[in-house]
């Protein structure tokens, strides 16, 4: 089995080149959603998000509100890096039994999808490392579309990350994704012809 990390700076095209490569017949691990799920379930770890935010970070209902959460940790590197340091153990061991799962089950492909896969450290779970890359005027265009975020807010997020160049210095492969949709697609499609060369093995449907 192959396990790629797919990464690269919010707004860059992670997830569209994931939702693509799962087209292909590759198997995602969304690092995002373990950790919503995680602040979803595990109320020791709520307790201590609670904790460390306050009360304010709730819904109605008493659920993070991770909206609320994200307006404070983007705005304040230290409470980032307190939210970090409470999940991203979790979330690496969940992501690894996973992997390790998929392993088992004779899955070819899995990619591993994660904006801070190189900032924790997680290399070490993937085979190979592809980088999505987007100029910050698309990123910021495409994100504020998408997300219904301010320019302020989308540039917090973007601002809170590693910068391209960082991730480039880690990377097996670059997708360059300043383009148009069908031209991510074809250099995607060109990656994943060259790890079926090299013996990853899930079907791609016709
Ligand atoms: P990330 O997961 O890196 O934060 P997304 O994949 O969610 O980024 O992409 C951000 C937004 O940009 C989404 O609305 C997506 O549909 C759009 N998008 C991604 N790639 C392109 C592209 N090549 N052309 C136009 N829009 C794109």
């Amino acid at each position: 089995m192959k396990v790629i990390g797919l990464t690269g700076g919010i707004g860059s095209g992670k997830s569209t080149v994931a939702q693509y490569l799962a087209k292909l017949g590759a198997v995602i691990i969304d690092a995002d959603k373990i950790g919503h799920e995680i602040l979803k379930s595990d109320a020791e770890v709520r307790r201590k998000v609670v904790a460390a935010f306050g009360r304010q970070i709730l819904d109605p209902g008493g659920e993070i509100d991770r909206q609320k959460l994200g307006e404070i940790v983007f705005n304040h590197p230290e409470s980032l890096s307190l939210l970090n340091q409470l999940m991203h153990p979790l979330m690496y061991d969940i992501a690894k039994t996973r992997i390790e799962e998929y392993r088992q089950q004779g899955v070819g492909v899995v990619v591993l999808e994660a904006a801070l896969l190189v900032e924790i450290g997680w290399t070490s779970l993937v085979d190979e490392l592809w980088v999505t890359v987007a100029s910050e005027a698309n990123a910021l265009k495409r994100l504020q579309k998408q997300r219904g975020l301010t320019e302020e807010q989308t540039l917090a997020r973007l601002r809170s990350q590693l910068s391209s160049e960082e991730r480039i210095k880690h990377a097996n492969a670059i997708i360059n994704n300043d383009g148009d949709l069908d031209e991510m697609k074809t250099r995607v499609r060109e990656l994943w012809l060259r790890l079926q060369s090299q013996g990853g093995r899930n079907s791609s449907p016709d």
